[in-house]
């Protein structure tokens, strides 16, 4: 069975999964989601996504109804029923189908929702010749650290970016206090952020203004285990446009050059090596989990 859903626990091809128009996820966003990857039939990270589903969860009183064993083994059901080696899955969960009401719906199961399809990887020229992004005003909500259904600011910033060439969008938020005149980037519009200025390997300090990746943390160890040095501090607008290298983490970018952030070349066209080395060691992590 190619392109699974599974539905409250019912396994059915995707093209068949249908959710209540009263759903809450579809009338407000009021859910959370996870990305995973299937890699030659394993799953990658499992773990790691799962612990942050539940923390999303737990930040928004949502009921899972399952625990981390039962969501692996949905999960690792509805890939082997696909028969996908290479896949993407999401798990969305909402809370619930109810009449329309802001209010928390009394006595109703929360929605859960994993759909399975082949991963379509990020084209090759972009990993040698790198990506161009642009920046653009975060305008989002104060918890982006929960990742939830919402994604609306990130949507138009995305749009945004394509509409203008560019493959993803980076935001910037303005400083506070004494800062108050620069800007910091947070994250991509999917993605994290990194910059590298010689031997250091930098990236946005975890908190509420970023969604703590999982391919962030990795990049993070890969880097020590190099012999980096990897911060994780603000990294300034300034800062992102005299970087070495400037690079974006996710689950499908695994680990992405980029070569132009606005205007500006970055790295003055020499090759991206501490990005290729990071993504060559997370493709080995792939490989070998
Ligand atoms: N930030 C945002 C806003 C995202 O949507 C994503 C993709 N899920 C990431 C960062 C990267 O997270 P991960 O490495 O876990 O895919």
């Amino acid at each position: 069975m190619p392109n699974v859903a599974v539905i409250n626990g019912k396994f059915m091809p995707l093209a068949s999964a249908k959710v209540s128009v009263e759903d809450r996820g579809f009338l407000f966003g009021d859910g959370i989601y996870e990305l995973i990857r299937s890699h030659k039939g394993q799953l990658f990270r499992i773990d790691e996504h799962l612990q942050r589903m539940e923390r999303s969860a737990q930040a928004i009183q949502l009921d899972l109804r399952h625990s981390r064993k039962e969501w692996k083994g949905l999960i690792t059901k509805a890939m082997e029923r696909s028969r996908i080696r290479d896949s993407k899955i999401y798990v969305e969960v909402t809370r619930g189908a109810a009449p329309r009401s802001h209010a928390f719906p009394q006595g109703v199961a929360s929605t859960t929702v994993i759909t399975v399809r082949p991963f379509e990887p990020i084209p090759e020229r972009f990993r040698y010749r790198g990506v161009r992004v642009i920046t653009t005003p975060d305008l989002r909500w104060g918890r982006c650290d929960i990742k939830s259904l919402n994604l609306l600011p990130n949507i138009l910033a995305k749009q945004q970016a394509l509409e203008s060439g560019a493959f993803e969008a980076i935001f910037l938020r303005s400083g506070q206090g004494s800062e108050a005149t620069s800007s910091y980037v947070t994250e991509g519009t999917s993605s994290n952020v990194f910059a590298v200025f010689g031997d250091v390997v930098v990236t946005s300090p975890q908190g509420p203004t970023i969604l703590s990746g999982v391919t962030r943390d990795m990049v993070l160890e890969l880097a020590r285990s190099r012999g980096l040095k990897a911060e994780e501090r603000a990294i300034t607008s300034t800062d992102l446009f005299q970087a070495d290298e400037v690079f974006l983490t996710g689950t499908t970018m695994e680990v992405l050059p980029i070569n132009r952030v606005d205007q500006t070349a970055i790295g003055k066209g020499k090759p991206y090596r501490t990005t290729q080395q990071l993504h060559r060691r997370l493709i080995e992590l792939m490989l070998r989990p």
